[in-house]
């Protein structure tokens, strides 16, 4: 006979609609075994009651279906981003909010540094500074002997400095997609996407696959996790290597480990080899490490004038972006994992790469027809109301960026597409209206793990300057907390587990110091996390 425990609080609220909130939840084995008032476990023996959450109000774990890893491990290397930003051991970072701090604030970490060790930042976004671009000769100021990069907050660009383009043999000569030339011919040190930022992080040793392998980075994800009451996470683009995949697996499978992890894995390569690796990864899952699904990157991000944008394009008369999957291969993947049933998570920040992915998917299914698929379109900044539609009728789910009406919301206003496009971005409100199923993501660490804050994006659309950017798209606080929970779940075919608190389901749980249902919903970003409860087991902060 395993104990049950009888958790009392303040309020659950349970985003279950046959009951929608309750004063008690009984635990047993890790899973909800029934939902109620005190006696609502009565009937299944001898019970233990707790009440020790009595003060706080619980709602199901969050659900964050969009982040990755190094949200963790990325400080271990040097915070140079505009917003202040609290680290997982909660040390606050004060943002750098000029080159002259950014080459300051460098500086004084560089002389931690060993001799040998490259100087790597991140964090940087050049959209913030009203004066001249970042480039080689700023980094140069730091140091013409180490190697230098500085990865910008969207981590789809970098800006190095001459050492790092020497190493990288970036010259004058050099004629790359990427690699961003001066009025003299000369790089600037600027480096976009993928292709053109792979050679600098080989010979820097920045590895991202190892940095977020390691049990150390691991922890911090959770520990980051668990600060903004989230108990599922999604690392999504993942390389899973064996070697990743055993440290994984021994890791949450430790019982107190109190996260449910979903590593996606990036589809890079031969379409069949990325399918025949999902599906070796996904007989490998657990209840706390869930493998099989695969992440395409398509386009690269709209902050960075890099994202596939359809005409007008960017007001800026900027280029229009970068593929770091060509068309052609969207398709042949799109074909390959719907053929195989394998669940994609498609990332599309400019509408037409929302166009090509809808539309390889569209052929993928009319080759292989299969209810279920789930495939999620990942950021949809600028899916409009026709694409939503198609995204519904294709039997799609969206997960939308919202943190960028916060962050970047101005910027995209002035800089990058201008009022009216700007104000129809992240468009919530249309896709809830067109039925599509919807999550809400921060891409941690490229905006902070929060998933409160994200909801506080989506329901209230303020921007740094304190503009309402498109009320038309503002969604409720009741559909944004179920965007963050069941909806979340939902497009990681976890919603038979996790995202709501119901007999049956995972005990995973948030702990609130205030119910976010009946404050201000200005203030929902303000509700205080106070811990997780993970399988039953109580983690308070
Ligand atoms: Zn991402």
């Amino acid at each position: 006979m395993t104990q049950i425990t009888v958790f009392k609080a303040k309020k659950i609220i349970t985003m279950d609609p046959n009951r929608r909130d309750a004063t008690h939840v009984a635990v047993r084995d890790g899973k909800v075994l029934a939902v109620g008032g005190a006696t609502c476990a009565d009937q299944w023996g001898a019970v233990t009651h707790d009440e020790t959450l009595a003060h706080a109000t619980l709602m199901p774990g969050m659900v964050e279906g969009h982040a990755h890893m190094m949200a963790g491990a990325m400080w271990r290397y040097a915070y140079a981003g505009y917003h202040d930003r609290i680290d997982p051991q909660g040390k606050l970072w004060t943002g750098m909010t000029d080159i002259d701090a950014v080459v300051d604030g460098l500086t004084t970490y560089a002389q931690g540094l060993g001799p040998d060790d490259p100087l790597v930042g991140w964090g940087f976004d050049p959209i913030f500074l009203t004066s001249e671009r970042l480039s080689a000769k700023h980094l140069d100021q730091i140091s013409t002997d180490r190697p230098i990069a500085i990865i910008f907050s969207n981590f789809h660009l970098m800006c190095v400095n001459s050492k790092a383009l020497e190493m990288a043999g970036y010259d004058g000569g050099t004629n790359a997609e990427g690699v961003i030339k001066g009025p003299d011919g000369a790089p600037t040190g600027e480096l976009q996407e993928m292709a053109a930022m792979f050679p600098i992080m080989r010979r820097l040793g920045i590895d991202f696959r190892g940095l977020s392998q390691t049990p150390e980075a691991i922890a911090d994800f959770a520990e980051v996790a668990q600060r903004a009451g989230v108990t599922t996470i999604t690392d999504l683009f993942s390389s899973m290597e064996d070697d990743d995949l055993k440290v994984m697996l021994d890791i949450t499978g430790r019982d107190t480990f109190p996260l449910r992890i979903v590593p996606v894995l990036g589809a890079m390569g031969e379409p069949v080899q990325i399918a025949d690796r999902a599906e070796t990864l996904a007989k490998s899952s657990t209840d706390k490490l869930r493998l099989g699904a695969v992440k395409l990157m398509t386009d690269g991000s709209i902050q960075g004038w890099t994202a596939r944008v359809k005409w007008p394009h960017y007001v800026g008369g900027q280029p229009n972006g970068i593929w770091n999957t060509a068309p052609e291969q969207i398709y042949a993947l799109c074909d390959e994992m719907q053929k195989r049933g394998i669940q994609m998570h498609i990332h599309v920040n400019g509408d037409e790469a929302a166009e090509v992915s809808i539309a390889a998917i569209e052929a993928a299914l009319r080759n292989h027809p299969a209810p279920g698929h789930r495939h999620v379109l990942q950021h949809c900044q600028m899916m409009g109301r026709d694409q939503y539609q198609r995204a519904k009728e294709l039997g799609c789910c969206t997960n939308i960026f919202a943190n960028h009406i916060w962050y970047f919301g101005d910027q995209h206003v002035e800089l990058t597409l201008g009022r009216d496009r700007a104000e129809r971005m992240d468009a919530a409100r249309t896709a809830l209206d067109e039925g599509v199923p919807v999550a809400l993501h921060s891409d941690a660490p490229v905006t902070p793990l929060g998933p409160l804050f994200t909801a506080w994006c989506a329901v209230n659309r303020q921007t740094m300057t304190g503009q309402t950017l498109g009320a038309a798209q503002c969604i409720t606080v009741d559909e944004a907390l179920y965007a963050i929970t069941m909806g979340a779940a939902y497009t990681l075919k976890l919603d038979a587990e996790i995202g709501s608190i119901e007999a049956g389901k995972q005990a995973d749980f948030a702990i609130l110091g205030d119910d976010p249902t009946a404050v201000d919903p200005m203030a929902l970003k303000d509700v205080p996390v106070l811990g997780t409860v993970h399988g039953g087991q109580v983690h308070l902060l």
